[in-house]
């Protein structure tokens, strides 16, 4: 194993027989991870008012006051379009997001991924929901723990897992977005680790088997993540695996703070993740080169979950779940990967497409790593 911070190493698993049947997985084969949430949920069209539910009718949430001695009113300045805040669906149309989590088992997916991508206090903030981040983290981990459930109900040799997902934030903490101001920051590293934090303790008490931190695209924000779960994992005394993605943002094969793949793992290895991966991104074919980059040097596992190729010009995504299949099978047949699935624009049918793409190859043997 990599050296690593000697603190967190020591603790024990919060969850030993879950992390010994996953672990078991990861060595007998390629595990495949759910695909989109956006698009699964885009073709239910719902309106405002779907995503308002009974608790948020007038915009905001009727049972929380923002300051002492506040009064809600017709112009109290509280009400914000809640249309496309996906994550606030996990309470307020739950048997929605339940349904898709279970689709996605039953097109083959061995981990589902909570509908969390937004629950930071940072993110929220754009719909006046920031107090939600806890709640929000537990609901979306517990659906997806339902779901999983289930599943293995019906199927007890086959484990499923919930994978507690922290995404980026709409900050980076280690760029400037005014290019006169090249000092300026929207956000601090701890602002960063006090959000993330809130939402490790959320997922964690849902139910979920497994962290990740995903669609970096800035590590000081990914750190502030991994320095966050750590202190929740302290704070508890135990701890779940960890996975980090991240993603690449421009032609020159970077992440938006400027590293190539192997600069992100050894800046992010200290933390000692289950897996390093890369996601969304430019589409399966043009993340190949950065993922046999990973596939070489790191002593973890590797995974991926592309967007289903590159945004067309109406914002949607045109591989086919035959297209992504075939190169994701190649990755599979090139010994690239220990986890696969799909990110923006991908569906049950590209997962379970991908499944049997990847399902003929063994996994990815590690590289001088003893599995722990
Ligand atoms: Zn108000
Ligand atoms: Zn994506």
């Amino acid at each position: 194993m990599a050296a690593g911070s000697p603190d967190v190493d020591t603790l024990p698993w919060l969850n030993p027989q879950r992390v010994a049947r996953l672990q078991d997985a990861l060595q007998a084969r390629i595990l495949v991870i759910d695909g989109a949430m956006g698009t699964m949920i885009q073709q239910h069209g719902l309106d405002e008012g779907d995503y308002r539910g009974e608790r948020f009718v007038d915009g905001f949430d009727a049972a929380y006051l923002p300051e002492a001695g506040h009064v809600h009113g017709a112009s109290c300045g509280c009400s914000h379009d809640q249309r496309g805040n996906n994550d606030l669906l996990s309470l307020t149309r739950p048997e929605i997001i339940r349904d898709i989590h279970a689709q996605y088992l039953d097109a083959g997916a061995d981990l589902v991924e909570t509908n969390t991508f937004n629950s930071t206090t940072i993110s929220l903030a754009d719909y006046g929901l920031s107090h939600l981040a806890r709640e929000l983290n537990e609901a979306g981990a517990r659906l997806a723990r339902e779901a999983c459930d289930a599943a293995e109900a019906r199927d007890p040799a086959r484990p499923r897992f919930v994978i507690g997902v922290l995404g980026p934030t709409s900050r980076t903490a280690s760029l400037s977005p005014d290019v006169n101001r090249p000092g300026f920051r929207a956000i601090t590293f701890d602002a960063l680790r006090e959000a993330y934090r809130e939402a490790t303790d959320g997922l964690i008490d849902g139910g979920a088997d497994l962290l990740m931190v995903e669609t970096v695209f800035d590590t000081l924000n990914a750190k502030a993540a991994l320095f966050a779960i750590e202190e929740a994992f302290d704070a508890r005394g135990s701890r779940l695996p960890v996975m980090v993605s991240g993603t690449i943002t421009d032609a020159s094969g970077r992440t938006l703070s400027g590293q190539t793949a192997e600069a992100f793992w050894y800046s992010l290895r200290h933390a000692r993740p289950l897996s390093i991966g890369l996601n969304c991104a430019l589409g399966a074919k043009d993340l190949r080169v950065h993922v046999d980059v990973l596939a070489q040097i790191a002593d973890a596992y590797v995974s991926t979950h592309p967007n289903a190729g590159l945004p067309n010009a109406f914002g949607g995504y045109d591989e086919t779940p035959e297209d992504m299949a075939a190169v994701l099978g190649e990755f599979a047949r090139a010994g690239l990967l220990n986890l696969v699935g799909g990110c923006c624009g991908t569906s049950p049918a590209h997962i379970n497409a991908i499944a049997r793409a990847v399902g003929e190859y063994p996994p990815r043997a590690l590289p001088a790593l003893e599995a722990a």
